[in-house]
């Protein structure tokens, strides 16, 4: 992997919250004392009774995971109620919209007000504290009031992201077992319209007739299209809203108590409904919010994932609302109009912090710089990027083509599971390698372990795992908790175990290499697919490169790769042979690719991720069942792999 290391900018030095040496000290008084640690850092959430233990976990036996458990408070009153004396005219949320004419900024004051009134009608629609919420929407702003209004009075939101189709709604409701939906007539997306009150319809059919009866729906009119009404069970947002009290007091919350379940993106098989509770979580998200991204006071915060993943969720609402930010809220897409939209944006609202996914990097990498170079770009100061291991190359061109040099990159590396961000460099504290998460946050502990859970020291490659619980930890998976303690604490006992692959290098710095199922064996050496992959994408041609194993009479195992071309190469042989080429130069000859499949687009999870799954289906020549498709964003691609696959046998 690139050697480079990007020393702390000055300019990220000159401004942070924390450089080195706070980095170095606070990392070791969380880790030394993690009780003293967090009962410090409790604080910054308001409480209304005040907690007095901090920490009650276990990874053994029945695991229990309990974070400040007596102290009593409400996520929504710490998202609004409690900035509403210094900021309540500050715009809590600017909110662009799929049209780049359409826009609206959202004080904090009407934040309450529309949360309150959303609290009111939930309430006398008979939602109780505990109930199930889902939650089936576009990215306006009513999403996020949504979630804060079940914040508010108690319930536990589900949020189904709104491209997820009748089938994958249905069984989220099910799974949750959910009475109450709120959705919108259609949303809008790259300038089409997605049904979404049709698709709950249908939806609730299903969810009926496996014996979950939703009662109600709460519609909120976004585009006018048409819609069936049913009117027993159908809400309009808008008349519900202005016919409610605008004033609703927040429920008092036990730390404990559950704020949302949230079903990962299915990756690596069928999604689990995640469980986060109160006070931890919402401790957690603010903290790494601020300091992950150097937030502060006035900054204008973007994160362009969707609420319907975990990234919205703690750093679209969460984590900024706690911490009084001006956050960002984008219902289009990254190539509508154009691949220059997101730059466009970021000069429109003076965007200073912006956070987004690799698989939209590589994308616009592909499309040009042209598109980028178009706007100033003047107001970016900190980039993020999550959901996948950024290639180097992509990471140099977001860094030297988006950023000019100027901006810090922090590549998170963190799960559905874990609430927050685990593993990232703070801007003013870590240089940086491009490819690299880097370090461990305040109170991470993480540890690299063998197959037979020997504990591996110094720089070496092994199976991530944590030892020690933070404040956003998951609680359980909802309704089955040995599904929880199956999937994450019994492959090495005591120790949470995150799926993923990872290497230590010499200067203590984490990388990770892929999802451990997803490990290649070729003649005895094991080999994470990120490295591969990387390569691959080192070249000029290539786009992004999917690389899986499969199985081979010689070497065990052999090197399958999935490749897309960067506009205006075609995949012919010659190239064939230099990509083959490329990769033994870049990381040496058992690396050698076995075979190269040149695709038009690479199966994706709805939330962007490459599903490896698939393709080594496809590799094996075994694509008779192809496992939990629910989550696959373009089914056709899978059609397009098999037709032209290499391994015919
Ligand atoms: P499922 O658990 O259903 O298979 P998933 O793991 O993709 O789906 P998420 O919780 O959305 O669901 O994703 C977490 C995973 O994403 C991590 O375990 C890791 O593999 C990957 N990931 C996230 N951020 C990074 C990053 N910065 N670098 C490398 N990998 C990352
Ligand atoms: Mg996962």
């Amino acid at each position: 992997m690139s050697g480079t290391t990007y020393p702390v900018l000055k300019t990220a030095k000159a401004r942070t919250l924390i450089d080195n040496d706070k980095y170095l000290k606070w990392y070791k008084e969380s880790s030394d004392n993690p009780e003293k640690f967090w009962a410090k850092h409790g604080t910054r959430i308001d409480w209304f009774k005040p907690f007095t233990k901090v920490k009650n976990t276990s990874f053994t036996g029945k695991v229990s995971i309990k974070w400040f458990e007596d102290g009593i408070t409400n996520v929504a009153y710490n998202c609004i109620d409690r900035h509403l004396v210094s900021r309540g005219d500050q715009v809590a949320i600017i909110w662009e919209g799929d049209n780049p004419y359409d826009d609206k900024k959202i004080t904090y004051r009407e934040l309450y007000d529309q949360v309150c009134r959303l609290s009111n009608v939930l309430k006398s629609n008979g939602v109780k504290k505990g109930d199930r919420v889902t939650i089936y929407m576009p990215m306006i702003p009513e999403a996020a009031y949504a979630m804060l209004a079940c914040a508010r009075i108690g319930a536990i939101h589900s949020i189904v992201f709104g491209g997820f189709s009748p089938d994958a709604l249905a069984g989220r409701i099910i799974d949750c077992q959910s009475t109450f939906v709120i959705t919108a007539d259609e949303g809008l997306r790259g300038g089409k319209t997605v049904p979404l009150k049709h698709n709950t319809d249908l939806a609730i059919e299903i969810a009926s007739r496996a014996g979950v009866e939703v009662d109600k729906v709460l519609v909120v009119r976004r585009t006018g299209g048409k819609t069936e009404w049913f009117d027993t069970r159908d809400i309009w947002y808008h008349e519900a809203t202005k016919a409610a009290k605008p004033d609703c007091p927040p429920a008092k919350m036990k730390a404990e108590d559950p704020l949302f379940i949230l079903y990962t993106s299915g990756s690596t098989g069928k999604p689990k409904g995640v469980l986060h509770t109160t006070g931890g979580y919402l401790v957690y998200a603010s903290m790494t919010h601020q300091y992950v991204f150097d937030y502060q006071d006035g900054d204008i915060y973007w994160c362009t994932a969707d609420v319907g993943w975990v990234t919205g969720h703690s750093y679209i609402v969460y984590g900024p609302l706690a911490n009084g930010a001006t956050t960002l809220m984008f219902e289009g897409v990254p190539n509508y109009p154009d691949a220059g939209r997101f730059w466009d944006v970021v000069d429109k609202h003076k965007v200073n912090i912006f956070y987004t996914a690799p698989t939209a990097i590589r994308a616009l990498m592909g499309a040009g710089d042209q598109f980028v170079k178009r706007a100033s770009r003047a107001s970016l100061r900190t980039m993020g990027s999550v959901g996948e291991p950024i290639n180097p190359e992509a990471w140099e061109w977001y860094y030297n083509v988006v950023g000019d040099k100027r901006c810090p990159i922090v590549d998170t590396w963190w799960q559905t599971e874990t609430g927050g961000v685990m593993i990232t460099p703070l801007p003013g504290a870590t240089d940086l390698k491009p490819g690299s998460a880097t370090r461990p946050f305040f109170g991470v502990k993480p540890q690299l372990v063998d197959s037979e859970g020997k504990v591996l020291d110094g720089a070496t490659d092994g199976n991530l795992c944590i030892t020690d619980s933070w404040p956003g930890q998951a609680r359980t998976v909802y309704g089955d908790h040995e599904r929880f303690i199956q999937t994450y604490f019994s492959t090495y006992k005591g120790k949470y175990f995150t799926g993923d692959g990872c290497r230590r290098d010499e200067d203590g710095y984490y990388w990770i290499t892929g999802r451990v199922d997803d490990v290649i064996n070729v003649s005895g050496h094991r080999m994470g697919t990120a490295e591969v992959e990387s390569a691959l994408v080192s070249h000029d041609a290539v786009s992004e490169a999917a690389v899986v194993g499969y199985p081979h009479d010689l070497k065990g195992q052999g090197i399958y790769c999935y490749v897309t071309l960067m506009n205006g190469h075609d995949g012919s042989e010659q190239l064939r042979k230099d990509l083959v080429a490329h990769v033994r130069k870049e990381i040496g000859p058992i690396a050698s690719p076995d075979k190269i499949q040149f695709a038009p687009g690479l199966p994706k999870t709805r939330s962007g991720k490459i599903m490896r799954r698939i393709l080594r289906k496809i590799a094996e020549d075994d694509f008779g069942s192809l496992g939990d498709t629910s989550t696959l964003a373009d089914p056709t691609v899978v059609e397009d792999l098999i037709e032209n696959r290499q391994n015919r046998k």
